[in-house]
């Protein structure tokens, strides 16, 4: 049996070395910012809450006399998926999550998580049941931990390196100075785009609602940086019941659902195989003719 002694040392020996090197390779390769997310994967955070459905019935809603945004919408959001809501500007898309999230109320009808009138439920409930992130990231000036901690309270130094660990961000952060202590904002130090936006995909991954809102931005990133973007988002919609509001034509063919609204009304649902095979909206904001370059332009803000 002795004998195995010797190749395991020196294995363990080289093990070690290989270790080494892939810290120092992922440094370097983080400063550049080329895709080594994959060498960032860690064991996962098992998402604590289970996924809910949501559900807008009947509902009539305007910021003003003038305008009646929606009337009698209803949708079911089953628990779980990833809806990708799509539009022209105006539909009413930042409305819907505006009134999911509590901060208009609809003047008839009602939204249902998980059964649930959401009238029924605290603001503080129904906002750690929700986490929210935005086209643009905000960032206070202070510590990359103090921005974190944000999310929730008693976050654990555990929790909060395994969160930035799963939105590709750890080895970055690791790579400065002052680690999780180094400043940012106004007088610290820049980050790019895609680096905030992990960030903050971070935080929503500490928050651990079951409703992840997105809002994709219409802003493009590098395709090495939004590739480690997309790895981070997948890692966050991970069993939670997610609605974006898509703008690559990527993440929309990746949608469970695609809900077209137009004027306040839901005009097409389907995946992306099935309204592309119809006449509609879909198709004309997908631009289907032949010389013309194949992306959606649903942009809006
Ligand atoms: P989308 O996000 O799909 O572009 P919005 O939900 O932002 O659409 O807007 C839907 C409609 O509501 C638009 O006609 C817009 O002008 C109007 N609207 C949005 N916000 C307000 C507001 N705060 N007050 C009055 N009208 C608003
Ligand atoms: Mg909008």
């Amino acid at each position: 049996v002795g004998y195995l002694v010797y190749p395991l040392t020196g294995l363990a020996g080289q093990w070690a070395g290989f270790q080494r090197s892939i810290t120092a390779i992922d440094r370097v390769i983080e400063l550049v910012e080329k895709p080594v997310a994959s060498l960032d994967l860690p064991t996962h955070i098992p998402v604590k809450r289970k996924p809910k459905s949501i559900e807008f019935q009947r509902l009539t809603f305007s910021y003003d006399e003038n305008k009646q945004i929606f009337s009698n919408l209803s949708l079911q959001i089953p628990p779980g998926k990833m809806i990708a809501l799509v539009g022209p500007s105006g539909a009413g898309k930042t409305t819907l999550f505006h009134l999911l999230q509590g901060v208009y109320q609809p003047q008839s009808g009602k939204i249902l998580i998980d059964g649930i009138p959401t009238e029924e439920m605290t603001l503080s409930e129904l906002r750690s049941t929700i986490a929210h992130v935005p086209q643009e990231t905000f960032l206070f000036a202070g510590s990359i931990r103090e921005n974190l901690s944000l999310a929730r309270e008693g976050i654990s130094e555990a929790e909060m390196i395994e969160a930035a660990k799963q939105a590709c961000i750890h080895d970055y952060i690791m790579s400065l100075p002052q680690g999780y202590d180094s400043e940012i904002g106004e007088r610290g130090m820049k980050l790019s785009g895609g680096q905030k936006q992990r960030i903050a995909i971070a935080r929503a991954i500490l928050k651990d609602a079951p409703i992840l809102l997105l809002d994709e931005a219409t802003s493009a990133l590098d395709s090495n940086t939004e590739s480690i973007v997309k790895q981070a988002l997948a890692q966050l919609m991970r069993g939670r019941t997610t609605i974006v509001i898509a703008h690559r034509l990527s993440t929309i063919q990746n949608a469970d659902e695609i809900i077209v609204l137009d004027e306040g009304e839901v005009i097409q649902t389907g995946t992306h195989e099935q309204l592309i095979a119809e006449t509609g909206l879909y198709r004309k904001l997908n631009g289907t003719k032949p010389n013309q370059k194949k992306s959606l332009y649903l942009v809006s803000k």
